[in-house]
C-alpha cells in the first residue's frame, strides 16, 4: 500500500463468551490510513467499528493478523494516535483545562509546557473563556469539544473518531463538523490521518475522502468509496445525493448477507440467515406509505428516510424485511414495491394475511422450516428450544433470538401458526391445511 502511515492487515477478532462458541466480531479487515485523508467507516452499531478502533489505537491487540505502523514521514518514528468519544468522557471533578491538560500528562510534559498547550488546543477548538468551567456547566457541544481539545492536544498524527456527533442535537454536530473540518482542511492542526467512526450516512459523505462501508455479523469491509467532492460539500448537489443513494442501496442489500456480493437483487435466502426485527405492524405500515401519494409505489431511500424519521437504522430494516419478504426491491438508492407489494397494500385484512404466510413459506426459509417441522410432528407442536438449538448451531444466540422473533410474530401474524409464550411451543394454527 502507497504511504500509508498505518494499515490493519487481516485482523480479526474473536471475544470470549459465557457459554457456547466464541464471537467472532471481525473478520479479515484490511485498511489503510494514507497522509493527508479522512477515512469514513460507516456501518450499523454491533457492527465492530468500536472494537476496530481499539485495535487501531494499540488498546487491544486483535486475535489475528497485524496493525502495521509506517515510520516514513514521522519524525521520530513514533506515530501518535489520539481518539476522540461518543460519549466525551470527561472528569466531571476537573475543569476544562484540567480535562485537557490530562491528554498531555501521560507523556511527561512539564507543567509549564502542558498549560500553554493545553491554553492553545482549547483556543483553537473555540473553548476559549471556558478554561475553569467543570463539565457539567457545559453543554454536549461544549463537552465534546473538550473532548477533541483533549485529543488535539497531544499533536497526534492520527485521529480516531468514534461516533463523535452522534450524541449531539443535529445543529450542533453541524457546526462542531464544519470547525473540524476547517481546522483540518487549513492544516491548522498538525494532524496526517483521521479515522471517522459513524453510522450516519450523510456524516460520512460530508467529512470523508474515502468511505469503507461495514458489515455486520462479523464485521468486515463490503466495499470502499471515494469521495471526491469539494469542500464545503452541498448536500443538496446532485453529486453528493447520488453518493448517499449508492451507499443506501450498498447498506440495504449488503446487510441479511455479509460479506456476499453486493448484488442489488440478492440470491435467495438460507435458513440461517439474519432477518429484521420488526413487526408486522411496521412492515404493512411502510407498505402502506409506500403504495400511497406522494410515493406512488416508489421512494428515494434518503427521502424516505427524512419523511419516517424513526432513524436510518430502523429503516433499513424496514425496507430489508420487506425486500426478503418481496413486497419491494431496492436499487440505485430507491426502494420499489413489487406487484405483491402493491396487491398487498391494496388488500383487505383477510386477503393481507394469506398474501403474508405465501410470501413467508416462499421466501422466509425458517419460517417455512417452521411451519414444516410443525406440519410433520405427531400433535403439530414443538418446543421453541427445538428451533433456537439448531440456528445457534449456525448463528450466535442474539442473532438466532432475533430471527425466531421476527418469524415468530411475522407467522402469527400471517395465522401460519401460533406460539405460546408461557409454554414457549409453537402449535400449527390449522393442522389440516
Ligand atoms: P459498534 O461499535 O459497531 O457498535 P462494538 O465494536 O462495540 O460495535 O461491538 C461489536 C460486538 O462485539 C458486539 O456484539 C459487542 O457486544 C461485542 N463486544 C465488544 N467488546 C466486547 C468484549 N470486550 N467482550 C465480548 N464482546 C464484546
Ligand atoms: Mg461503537
Amino acid at each position: 500500500m502507497e504511504n500509508a502511515l498505518l494499515s490493519l492487515d487481516h485482523v480479526s477478532q474473536m471475544f470470549k463468551r459465557s457459554e457456547g462458541r466464541d464471537l467472532k466480531v471481525l473478520d479479515d479487515v484490511n485498511l489503510s490510513l494514507k497522509e493527508g485523508e479522512i477515512v469514513g467507516l460507516l456501518g450499523k452499531s454491533g457492527s465492530g467499528k468500536s472494537t476496530l478502533l481499539r485495535i487501531v489505537a494499540g488498546l487491544i491487540a486483535p486475535s489475528s493478523g497485524s496493525v502495521v505502523h509506517s515510520s516514513a514521514g514521522v519524525a521520530d518514528g513514533q506515530l501518535s494516535i489520539a481518539m476522540v468519544f461518543q460519549t466525551f468522557a470527561l472528569f466531571p471533578w476537573l475543569t476544562v483545562l484540567e480535562n485537557v491538560e490530562l491528554g498531555l500528562e501521560a507523556l511527561g510534559v512539564p507543567s509549564k509546557e502542558m498549560r500553554k498547550r493545553a491554553l492553545a488546543a482549547i483556543d483553537l477548538i473555540g473553548l476559549d473563556g471556558y478554561e475553569s468551567a467543570f463539565p457539567r456547566e457545559l453543554s454536549g457541544g461544549m463537552k465534546q469539544r473538550v473532548g477533541f481539545a483533549r485529543a488535539l492536544v497531544v499533536n497526534p498524527q492520527i485521529l480516531l473518531m468514534d461516533e463523535p456527533f452522534s450524541a449531539l442535537d443535529v445543529l450542533t454536530a453541524e457546526t462542531l463538523k464544519t470547525d473540524f473540518l476547517d481546522l483540518w482542511l487549513e492544516h491548522k492542526v498538525p494532524l496526517k490521518s483521521v479515522l471517522l467512526v459513524t453510522h450516519n450516512i450523510e456524516e460520512a459523505v460530508v467529512m470523508s475522502d474515502r468511505i469503507l462501508v461495514f458489515a455486520s455479523n462479523p464485521g468486515r469491509i463490503l466495499s470502499e468509496i471515494k469521495v471526491d467532492l469539494p469542500h464545503p460539500r452541498d448536500r443538496q448537489s446532485m453529486a453528493f445525493r447520488i453518493m448517499v443513494d449508492q451507499i443506501y442501496t450498498l447498506m440495504t442489500s449488503g446487510m441479511a448477507k455479509p460479506g456476499a456480493a453486493i448484488a442489488e437483487k440478492s440470491a435467495e435466502g438460507t435458513l440461517y440467515d439474519k432477518l429484521p426485527r420488526v413487526s408486522p405492524n411496521q412492515i404493512s405500515g411502510l407498505v402502506e406509505a409506500l403504495a400511497e401519494a406522494p410515493y406512488h409505489g416508489q421512494a428515494d431511500l434518503p427521502a424516505l428516510d427524512q419523511a419516517l424519521g424513526l432513524g436510518t437504522e430502523d429503516v433499513l430494516h424496514l425496507v430489508e424485511a420487506l425486500r426478503m419478504l418481496k413486497f419491494a426491491e431496492v436499487s440505485s438508492g430507491d426502494v420499489k414495491l413489487t406487484a405483491a407489494g402493491k396487491m398487498f397494500a391494496d388488500a383487505g385484512t383477510q386477503k393481507r394475511k394469506m398474501i403474508f404466510a405465501e410470501h413467508l413459506i416462499q421466501s422466509i426459509p425458517l419460517a417455512a422450516f417452521v411451519y414444516r417441522v410443525l406440519q410433520s410432528r405427531p400433535g403439530h407442536h414443538a418446543p421453541r428450544i427445538r428451533f433456537m438449538t439448531q440456528l445457534e448451531d449456525h448463528m450466535a444466540e442474539e442473532d438466532a433470538e432475533e430471527a425466531l422473533s421476527a418469524v415468530t410474530s411475522w407467522g402469527r401474524y400471517a395465522e401460519l401458526f401460533a406460539y405460546d409464550d408461557n409454554a414457549e411451543t409453537y402449535s400449527l394454527e390449522n393442522p389440516s391445511a
